[in-house]
């Protein structure tokens, strides 16, 4: 990463007609750096990531990534930037094989020769996916299916990944699997910004962590502090 490769969010709000989803979100990420948004279930942490992938109608005084103002930027332009996307739910193509899924991947890439040698790399980095490379998607477990669906957005050769509870619905081995990856991820030097319910995991995978309530940003610091916050242990750690 070179050092303009910063995730720079101030003003972030997202309204679904009356309903104000995010209001006035702001945080930075920086280059190769893991920052976790932890919350409940409607806290805003997927309108989050979905309007800053110009997915949702949004208002922001700055969403900036590197030189480029993504403030009014759409979704496949997003991507070409070097911001890759992990939906919530994972949303492979049950009927497309697995190779075909993570080629779907690389659409914004003008250069084809390189998306073989991308290709090589994700099966480096999940050499399950390699092994199973012919065969659909939907005979996939739900660990690999979250793989492939890493392995997907890694295919346009992001700087930065947003994953939304890439934990969800996984048991506690998988979550280890995922915990896994995401070291993984950031070892090969990408940034990450990671939305998760799963607070245990987040603060494991990320060095800085948001707590998102009502759409607002309630707290931030390092995940250490965070973890050992005797507010944070007792709504988000069960502790
Ligand atoms: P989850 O864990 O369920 O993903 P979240 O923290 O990601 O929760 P959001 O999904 O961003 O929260 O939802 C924030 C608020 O916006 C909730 O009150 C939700 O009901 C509302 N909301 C989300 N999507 C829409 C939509 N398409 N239309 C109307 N309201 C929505």
């Amino acid at each position: 990463p070179t050092p303009t490769d910063e995730l720079v969010v101030s003003g972030l709000s997202v309204h679904y007609g009356g309903v104000r989803a995010v209001s006035s979100v702001s945080f930075t990420v920086g280059p190769g750096q893991c920052v976790g948004i932890i919350g409940a279930n409607g806290a805003g942490k997927t309108s989050t990531l979905k309007a800053l992938m110009g997915l949702v109608p949004r208002t922001a005084e700055r969403i900036q990534f590197g030189d480029h103002d993504l403030t009014r930027v759409k979704a496949r332009d997003v991507v070409r930037h070097g911001i890759g996307y992990v939906p919530e739910g994972r949303h492979v193509f049950p009927g497309l094989t697995v190779e075909k899924n993570l080629l779907l991947g690389a659409y914004v890439r003008a250069w084809k020769g390189e998306t073989r040698s991308t290709l090589g790399e994700v099966f480096e980095l999940f050499p399950v996916l390699g092994e199973m490379r012919h065969r659909l998607a939907g005979a996939l477990s739900g660990g690999q299916q979250q793989m492939l669906a890493v392995g997907r957005a890694l295919m346009s050769k992001p700087r930065l990944i947003l994953l939304d509870e890439p934990s969800m619905g996984l048991s506690p081995k998988l979550i280890e699997d995922i915990l896994a990856v995401l070291q993984r991820l950031s070892a090969a030097g990408h940034a990450l910004l990671l939305v998760e319910q799963n607070a245990k995991l987040t603060f494991e995978a990320t060095r800085t962590c948001l707590v998102m309530e009502n759409g607002e940003v309630a707290m931030t610091g390092t995940s250490a502090e965070l973890r050992d916050d005797p507010r944070v242990r007792q709504i988000y750690l069960g502790l």
